[in-house]
């Protein structure tokens, strides 16, 4: 099984109808490449860097950065490499940055929020990005976007790097600029943001989390941690159309884009790039090259306009997909 899995190893991805999607790997540190690459990613859809300053003592230097991303692009080059700006607060605390203690922390100063405020450790990492560029196909994404204005301050600090380093005459290659849409208020306003930013990427670990008001840490209320509930994908479906109506390319990054049951739902719905760990590409190339994109359109619409519980939407899956599942 596993030996017919890894003939999909140097395939793309394509449905039966002939519809192609990216499939993507997420990685934390260049140590995952080989393993993303042994399994066939096409690109990696999301690095999380967060793990480049965990496992440091201090905060990593400019260089140090330039040297881990230059690797990564360099390693799959010409495919796109969508580098995550730090993801810290919340869960994940830098013990050498000085951070208030929170009684809420997920809705507290993380991520872009954080970057925003130490403006300097967010600066240094969009220099290190942008020196690198020029070793691939970079895309930089700005984690926990909740409002435009967010998203225009990030930007102008990228713009004013990029003018700087333009100016010293660094070399840089072209760099797309895009957001996680991971705080359900950016899903909702999808069609706005859509006029500003290159591409989107949809973060379901926190999405879900958000919308449902649950914390997928706290088992007691692990049973609202739910991927299919209608709400969610109403959310996920609303951000794709979004995307598409303004041409740009709309990815997920979250564990969903991975999930049997999710993949043909979000197929139908039109998803571009699905990214996930290394182990499910291969096993996802195999599920989508048996599935039929445009029939599946009518799944996703019932699913959006007559499930009202996820479980009605598992039922529906697989009564769709019967022999597949
Ligand atoms: C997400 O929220 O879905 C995501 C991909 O980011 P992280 O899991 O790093 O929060
Ligand atoms: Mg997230």
């Amino acid at each position: 099984n596993q030996k017919r899995l890894n003939r999909l190893r140097h395939h793309g991805t394509v449905s039966q109808d002939g519809v192609g999607v990216t499939l993507a790997a997420n990685i934390g540190t260049a140590q995952d490449l080989p393993s993303i690459l042994k399994n066939g990613a096409e690109a990696v859809g999301l690095m999380r860097t967060e793990f480049l300053y965990m496992d440091a003592a201090e905060l990593p230097s400019e260089d140090d950065q330039f040297d881990v991303y230059k690797q990564v692009l360099t390693a799959l080059a010409p495919r796109p490499v969508v580098i995550r700006t730090l993801d810290i607060g919340g869960d994940k605390p830098l013990p050498y940055l000085k951070h208030k203690p929170e009684t809420n922390p997920f809705m507290g100063d993380r991520a872009i929020r954080q970057s925003l405020t130490h403006q300097n450790v967010f600066r240094s990492q969009l220099r290190a990005l942008l020196r690198a560029s020029a070793f691939g196909n970079l895309r930089i994404m700005f984690p926990m976007i909740a409002t435009l204005d967010e998203f225009r301050q990030a930007k102008a600090i990228y713009d004013d790097e990029r003018s700087a380093l333009t100016v010293a005459q660094v070399p840089m290659g072209h760099v797309k600029i895009g957001m996680m849409v991971e705080v359900p208020a950016a899903a909702l306003l999808a069609d706005r943001f859509a006029q500003e930013v290159d591409f989107m990427s949809i973060g379901t670990n926190d999405l879900i989390g958000y919308t449902m008001a649950a914390d997928r840490t706290n088992q007691d209320v692990a049973y609202l941690y739910q991927p299919y509930h209608p709400a969610i994908l109403r959310l996920v479906n609303r951000v794709i159309t979004a995307g598409h109506s303004a041409g740009i390319p709309v990815a997920m990054c979250g564990e969903m884009a991975g999930d049997p049951i999710a993949v043909p739902l979000l197929l139908g719905m039109g998803l571009d790039e699905f990214s996930m760990g290394a182990g499910s590409i291969l096993k996802t190339r195999r599920l989508i090259s048996q599935l039929n994109a445009h029939d599946l359109q009518a799944l996703v619409e019932t699913a959006l306009n007559s499930a009202s519980t996820s479980q009605e939407v598992i039922t529906m899956v697989q009564a769709a997909v019967p022999d597949l599942l």
